[in-house]
């Protein structure tokens, strides 16, 4: 799935970057996976497409764009997107807050 102009690989991906396990409202970002350089919209997607085991962003790579809002296609940095308050810098929108429960799951803690 094209998604201004970014590839965003995953399961049932819709134009703003929701799948088939994160489609309310606010999930509208994808992220790169530090593993394959390739944004997906979740942890599971990639699990179930990418065929090896994800990992992780190091701390010393958060100044990297690495989060792709959904709604209007700006890259955020890691650093941007961990300190910034669940919504996008340039358009706005809000992200799910509930993402930060599974931060670990790309970054490293
Ligand atoms: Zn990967
Ligand atoms: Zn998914
Ligand atoms: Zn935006």
């Amino acid at each position: 799935m094209l998604i201004h102009d970014r590839e965003v690989k995953g399961i049932d991906v819709d134009e703003e970057t929701r799948c088939l396990h994160y489609h309310s409202e606010v999930d509208r970002i994808a992220i790169k996976f530090y593993c394959c350089d390739t944004y997906y919209p979740c942890f599971s997607c990639h699990e179930e497409e990418a065929g090896h085991a994800p990992q992780v962003w190091p701390k010393t790579q958060f100044h990297q764009k690495g989060v792709l809002c959904g709604f209007c296609g700006y890259e955020l940095t890691i650093d941007e997107y961990l300190t910034g308050s669940s919504s996008c810098p340039s358009c706005k929108s809000a992200f799910n807050p509930g993402c930060s429960l599974h931060e670990h799951l790309y970054f490293e803690v």
